[in-house]
């Protein structure tokens, strides 16, 4: 199964991505972490890129086709894949489809989890993530045992564009650009709606149900 796992930010999509890769094993392309390793090397892209994260836009569909194009193989399709983040424009949900039908295989399905803006700005403002496994905190939903601290003893730091003025603009994208594959999969009758302002469990038992994985 291929399934794309998208919503505003702070909707729990990351955790909720990895909770199915744990227990079904799938493959999990998260663009968003691709983007930062690159954001941080010491490729030429590196700074551009790093600047366009910061900023709250969205890369280029060309950066981004770079990237999946180069994580998608049979051997991490033959596992299913839950992607994250991605397709974020129209463009992107047919470049997604097109590069999974040279392998034999198409979307089948988008996740969508909804929350408002309003839980979203609060979510993210929480939101700290381990400098050194990436682990990720929430100072209100989900704190750190010593605070400030990950249990694997790195520091838990907030991300560069985790800043009020940043969470506004991706807001924006989102509703501009997002909401346009949300629509789009609705007409391909491949959009599955959870309400993501539950406890992460239901979520996550929801999304298992209507995916009919069990
Ligand atoms: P995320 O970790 O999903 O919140 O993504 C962080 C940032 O990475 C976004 O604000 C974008 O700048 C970039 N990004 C992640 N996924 C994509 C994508 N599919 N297309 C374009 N930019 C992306």
């Amino acid at each position: 199964m291929i399934l794309s796992i998208l919503g505003p930010q702070g909707s729990g999509k990351g955790t909720q991505a990895q909770l199915l890769v744990d227990r079904f094993g799938f493959s999990h392309i998260e663009t968003g972490k691709l983007l930062r390793e690159i954001a941080e090397s010491d490729s030429v892209i590196a700074n551009s890129i790093k600047e366009t994260m910061n900023s709250g836009a969205l890369v280029s569909d060309e950066v981004l086709s770079q990237v999946l194009e180069s994580h998608l193989t049979n051997e991490v399709l033959a596992r299913g894949v839950v992607f994250d983040g991605t397709p974020r424009n129209l463009a992107q949900y047919l470049l997604i489809n097109n590069l999974l039908a040279k392998f034999g295989c198409k979307l089948d399905y988008v996740v969508y989890l909804g929350i408002t803006d309003l839980e979203s700005v609060k979510r993210i403002s929480a939101r700290r993530t381990c400098r050194i496994c990436g682990r990720v905190y929430n100072l209100i939903t989900h704190p750190a045992k010593n605070e400030g601290r990950c249990d694997c003893g790195g520091d838990l730091e907030q991300r560069e564009d985790d800043v009020p003025e940043s969470i506004q603009r991706r807001l924006s994208t989102y509703h501009k650009e997002t909401s346009a594959v949300i629509e789009k999969a609705r007409e391909d009758r491949i959009l599955i709606e959870i309400d993501g302002s539950g406890p992460i469990e239901t979520i996550s038992e929801n999304i298992i149900k209507n995916l009919r994985l069990e």
